[in-house]
């Protein structure tokens, strides 16, 4: 079943046209990864997705249906968004954040529930529960990034760039936090990695962008092997 579906989309910051008719799916159960270089249009893409930026025209359907226009409603149909750069409120405590991430959820016990089941997984944000999230290092930011996109309970999350910064041995678990997302809690995700290597090697189908197009795509290993990609992406290894 397709999860989400991108037919023709164009998005504009004045005159800089940053998508130019992209058209992609995410099926139900996937690892969806965008690759592509700076200024290409993924933080667009994803920022669209979510409502933060309104395109100029073309469709986003999530389970056949139009997306409402609101973040907030669009969360509450089930895509979170795990933004660049963590975005995490580095002068709350992690706790807030956690429960920030939960906001469309009015139900207190059931928010405690999901945030005891999320310091169970990253014992290090339970022990510092009551510290500024600045506090942390960047990679358990990122994981506190993405275990506040968790607590909304979404069906697909939408995680852009989450191994920039990153030194190589917390990337590796990131990347494998990611996997695990998808094998163990079943959620749908869409990715988007300036890692194409990892990315690639972890992705089911992938879609490249350039200057807005979507160029190419195919399963994730596919590409990996592509001499074209080789080239361009992962440094002609
Ligand atoms: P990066 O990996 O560097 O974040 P990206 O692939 O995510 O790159 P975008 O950030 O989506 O690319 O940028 C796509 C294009 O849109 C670029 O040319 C960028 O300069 C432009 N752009 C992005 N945000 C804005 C904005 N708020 N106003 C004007 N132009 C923008």
């Amino acid at each position: 079943m397709t999860t989400l579906t991108v037919r023709d989309l164009h998005v504009s910051y004045g005159p800089v046209q940053a998508l130019r008719g992209v058209n992609l799916k995410v099926d139900e159960g996937a690892i969806v990864s965008i690759i592509g270089a700076n200024g290409a249009g993924k933080t667009t893409l994803l920022n669209t997705l979510s409502g933060i930026v309104k395109p100029r025209s073309g469709s986003i359907l999530l389970h056949g249906r139009p997306l409402p226009g609101r973040a907030c409603n669009i969360l509450r149909e089930g895509m979170a968004h795990v933004p660049e750069g963590r975005k995490i409120f580095a002068g709350f405590t992690i706790e807030e954040n956690l429960k920030a991430g939960a906001y469309i959820v009015h139900d207190k016990q059931l928010v405690e529930t999901r945030r005891d089941a999320m310091y169970a997984r990253f014992p290090i944000l339970a022990q510092r529960s009551q510290q500024q999230a600045g506090t942390l290092s960047g990679g358990e930011q990122q994981m506190l990034a993405i275990a506040r996109g968790l607590m909304s309970d979404p069906e697909l999350i939408l995680l852009d760039e989450p191994s920039l910064g990153l030194a190589p041995l917390v990337v590796k678990s990131v990347f494998e936090l990611i996997r695990e997302i998808r094998d163990r809690h079943g959620k749908t995700i869409l990715l988007v990695e300036q890692n194409a290597q990892k990315a690639l090697a972890l992705c089911d189908y992938a879609y490249v962008l350039e200057n807005g197009r979507i160029v190419l795509e195919g399963p994730g290993r596919e590409l990996l092997n592509d001499p074209a990609i080789r080239k361009a992406y992962l440094g002609g290894a």
